[in-house]
């Protein structure tokens, strides 16, 4: 029985395992590590997850779904061949299939994951992704943060010394920066600071924004469908600077371009590095070091791979960044590396993970100038270690009050409507004299990010404990395993010629995109794949597969 680390992604998720001393990506039966994070609903009822879901989203968009993630811990329904399906029910058919490709690779029942989540989860989307486990049927007892999980690979894989790591995280929507120490075999996560609104999205509609200005075009202005396709050729235009010194981008029907260098692109983002910087400098001063402290500068996350990042970065912080592997595996490995400790491998058994909660928690107190905005008074600040249980004393703010409302925020923010609500305590009090009730507020909250509040008033000697009820996406025990049964009767489609069925999904989906001769091309593709599979001859099949493939290539390369 193996335990595993997943990384649930928006867009792929990736499993790996601690096997024999090291870290082991496990590939899917594409032979691939990343699984899109896409599911849909075959005409036979089974459910398929990955490249052919991903492919069946254009062809099949009634019965697909992708980005689910985005809507972890809320209440919204997405409908796939008119069947309802949560946010962590599609999330727990991306874990079956991680689990079913796991258990193929290592040839062992998987039995639990340690699955991780962007710190700046809140408490629904930690039980929502926990729920997702359970719903696959698999144990989660273990949430790990990402950049923690990042911070943790690094720490092992970039060098096996003791010393501080700056993790600078970098993905398509978020910033995350950790400052980690390894020492004694201790690795504690001793900041994390990010800005969740800032990411290679930024760098795409920079690029878009400036074509826009050298083409006299208003971006505000286009349609949405085409801002969409006008983002998505910058982005292309970014990958390519990335490679090469310099990069076109072409658009519209007039082919108008514009023509970049890697120096133009530094110029052109100095906002977004103005940014980044603030969010360096404000982890360093939470953690209370300075870069002479630091002994390496890791870098992780999409966004990492530009050079004008990394060039940035360098001159910023005066030192030269380092990348341990494949910024999108990064933390897959950490997940997997934390999967061994948890299962007391020999070589890590020792090796100890304090994490920190990423942001403040706090509670509503009374703003008297304007009662509408309550302020947010914390009980548990960022950067404390986990678990972690504060207690913090209150008082009734107004004569003859009978009722108290005890809201639960996150975040950083003086008044509480600028933080992230998580949910309110209700309680009666006795109505006494301003300031003559007393609360104990206690905040506890785990190893996974979970909170559990409890408010004890004092006067009546009476508890109430938040369960935070928030979003009807909360089951009870009976509830959960009604849910279970009902999920288990979807068949993940079988893998048996997977790459068949790929190259048919995506025939489709060409099929859908082209019109006129391409469409007739990709019909004949389609025939002959479609006669070859109902052949017996292996050799044949997979010569006529690599000929389609390279056929659909051309034809995709045809259509940029
Ligand atoms: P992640 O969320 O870590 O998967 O990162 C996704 C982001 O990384 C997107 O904004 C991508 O455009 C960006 N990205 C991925 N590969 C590259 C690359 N080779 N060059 C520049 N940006 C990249």
């Amino acid at each position: 029985m193996a335990v595993i680390g997943i990384d649930l992604g928006t867009t792929n998720s990736l499993a790996c395992v601690w096997l024999e001393g090291k870290t082991v990506l496990i590939p899917n039966r594409l032979g691939q590590f990343l699984t899109p994070s896409a599911v849909s609903v075959e005409e036979d009822g089974s459910i398929c997850v990955g490249a052919v879901a991903r492919e069946r989203l254009v062809s099949h968009p009634e019965a697909s779904a992708a980005s689910f993630k985005r809507f972890m811990g809320t209440d919204h329904v997405f409908e796939l061949a008119g069947q309802n399906f949560t946010p962590q029910e599609l999330s727990s058919f991306v874990l079956r299939q991680l689990k079913a490709d796991a258990e193929y690779f290592l040839g062992e029942e998987v039995t639990e994951a340690v699955i991780s989540v962007p710190a700046y989860f809140n408490d629904n989307q930690r039980y929502a992704t926990k729920q997702a486990g359970a719903l696959a049927g698999i144990r989660v007892e273990r949430l790990i943060n990402e950049p923690s999980a990042a911070a943790l690979a690094a720490s092992r894989i970039s060098r096996e010394e003791e010393g501080s790591y700056l993790v600078f995280d970098f993905g398509g929507g978020t910033l995350d920066v950790s400052i980690v120490d390894f020492f004694d075999n201790v690795i504690e996560i001793r900041a994390v600071s990010g800005d969740n609104h800032l990411g290679g999205d930024d760098f795409d509609e920079v690029i878009a924004r400036r074509f826009c200005e050298v083409n006299d075009m208003d971006y505000e202005g286009l349609a949405s469908q085409e801002q969409a396709s006008l983002l998505r050729a910058a982005e292309k235009c970014k990958r390519e600077l990335t490679m090469q010194k310099q990069a076109e981008l072409v658009f519209g029907e007039e082919k108008k371009t514009l023509a970049l260098t890697g120096i133009d692109l530094a110029e052109l983002c100095g906002d977004i590095f103005g940014r980044i910087g603030e969010v360096v400098k404000r982890v360093l001063q939470d953690s209370e070091s300075s870069m002479e402290d630091i002994n390496e500068v890791v870098l992780v996350g999409g966004s990492s791979r530009m050079p004008v990042v990394a060039f940035w970065l360098q001159a910023f912080l005066e030192k030269a960044p380092c990348v341990i592997g494949p910024p999108d595996e990064v933390v897959a490995m950490g997940a997997g590396l934390y999967a061994g400790i948890k299962e007391r491998k020999e070589e890590i058994k020792d090796l100890v993970l304090t994490d920190i909660c990423p942001f403040t928690l706090g509670t509503s107190v009374v703003n008297y100038m304007d009662t509408s905005r309550p302020i947010m008074s914390p009980v548990i600040e960022r950067n404390s270690v986990l678990p972690n249980a504060r207690t913090g004393f209150y008082t009734n703010a107004f004569d003859g009050q009978n009722h108290i409302s005890v809201g639960v925020y996150q975040g950083e923010s003086y008044y509480c409507d600028e933080n992230i609500k998580l949910g309110d305590i209700e309680m009666d009090i006795l109505p006494c004299r301003k300031g003559e009730a007393g609360f104990h507020i206690c905040f506890t909250y785990d190893i996974n990010g979970i909170l559990e509040v409890e408010v004890t008033d004092l006067q009546q000697k009476k508890k109430y404990q938040q369960v935070f009820t928030t979003g009807s996406f909360r089951m009870s025990g009976e509830e959960m395993e009604r849910r279970v049964r009902e999920l288990q009767a979807y068949k993940l489609m079988p893998q048996g010629g997977i790459r068949t069925k790929l190259l048919l999904a995506r025939g489709e989906r060409l099929f859908t995109q082209f019109t006129g001769e391409k469409r007739r091309i990709v019909s004949e593709i389609m025939r002959e794949i479609q006669a070859q599979a109902a052949g017996k001859d292996e050799r044949q099949m997979t010569e006529s597969l690599r000929k389609a493939e390279a056929l659909f290539d051309e034809l995709e390369q045809m259509e940029r």
